[in-house]
């Protein structure tokens, strides 16, 4: 599934060769897909320039004058730009058809989704969508900052006091923050030396404060990494932005702990696998 890094690194793929260009026409191909598609998108974006490509949790946003195209990948979809006139494959659900600009002919903004779990929606200038009004803050000062609270330490330890679920469940919660998947928050907890099962009431104001660089620090190394698999401006295809043999945590469980050799413990929290050290990890 793509997370918060690979939907970043779609952002910053496609922004430069979307922004600034016309959408000439829609193409849906199903009137749906994980939701009904609204008729804004094919009656209203026609026309309009794209001014942004903004992405706000896993959201994209393509901002026109007349309103943003909301995009999600969902679990398995990917958007690419395409010469103009490429045939179509299975799964080629939307196109957003884009005007040439100068001597660049036109191009093909394409989603492809075989499973269908992403949605395209549509949001009205100057309102937030339903999906985004109760978002926590963006982890990362990139991409969009939503004006509230910033992302550290002190937050994390402000909204935590008496919450007794885990801690790895909270800094899951999208409403907590946005963009902390299962690889993510256990490498943090890894990296801050926190126990994924310690209650969130139960961390320090210190040790959130190394949980919340640990977030900042690995998601920004993961953007950094599903970078270099954009060339040619083709979104990542499923691969993880993070190298496997890059996690200290995640998926490893009875593997020697990166720190004390000892074996990584593995357990479920809620339906997701969680690996940690016992003895690194308090
Ligand atoms: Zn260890």
């Amino acid at each position: 599934m793509p997370e918060l890094p690979e939907v970043e690194t779609t952002r910053r793929g496609l922004a430069p060769h979307v922004e600034g260009r016309r959408v000439v026409a829609v193409t849906l191909r199903r009137p749906d897909l994980r939701w009904p598609i609204p008729g804004e998108v094919p009656t209203l974006l026609p026309g309009q320039r794209i001014d942004a490509v903004r992405r706000r949790a896993k959201y994209l946003l393509f901002d026109t004058a007349a309103g943003s195209a909301l995009l999600h990948l969902g679990m398995s979809g990917s958007l690419r730009v395409l010469p103009a006139g490429t045939p179509v494959t299975t799964h080629d659900h939307v196109d957003f058809a884009l005007e040439g600009k100068g001597r660049t002919p036109g191009r093909v903004l394409r989603f492809n989704d075989p499973r269908r779990f992403g949605c395209l929606l549509w949001q009205p200038p100057g309102e937030t969508h339903e999906l985004l009004r109760h978002l926590g803050p963006e982890p990362l000062a990139v991409g969009e900052s939503d004006g509230r609270s910033a992302f550290d330490g002190d937050y994390l330890f402000a909204l935590s006091r008496g919450r007794k679920a885990p801690v790895k469940n909270f800094l899951m919660d999208q409403r907590v923050v946005v963009g902390v998947g299962n690889i993510y928050a256990a490498e943090a907890l890894f990296a801050a030396g926190v126990s994924p099962l310690r209650a969130a009431g139960r961390v320090s104001r210190e040790r959130y404060a190394l949980l919340a660089d640990a977030v900042k620090r690995i998601l920004a190394h993961a953007i950094t990494r599903g970078g270099t698999t954009l060339r040619d401006f083709l979104a990542p295809d499923g691969a993880p932005g993070y190298f496997e043999q890059e996690l200290s945590a995640y998926g490893r469980g009875g593997a020697p702990c990166p720190n004390c050799g000892r074996p990584l413990k593995q357990a479920w929290i809620g339906q997701r696998a969680t690996v940690w050290c016992g003895h690194c990890q308090r």
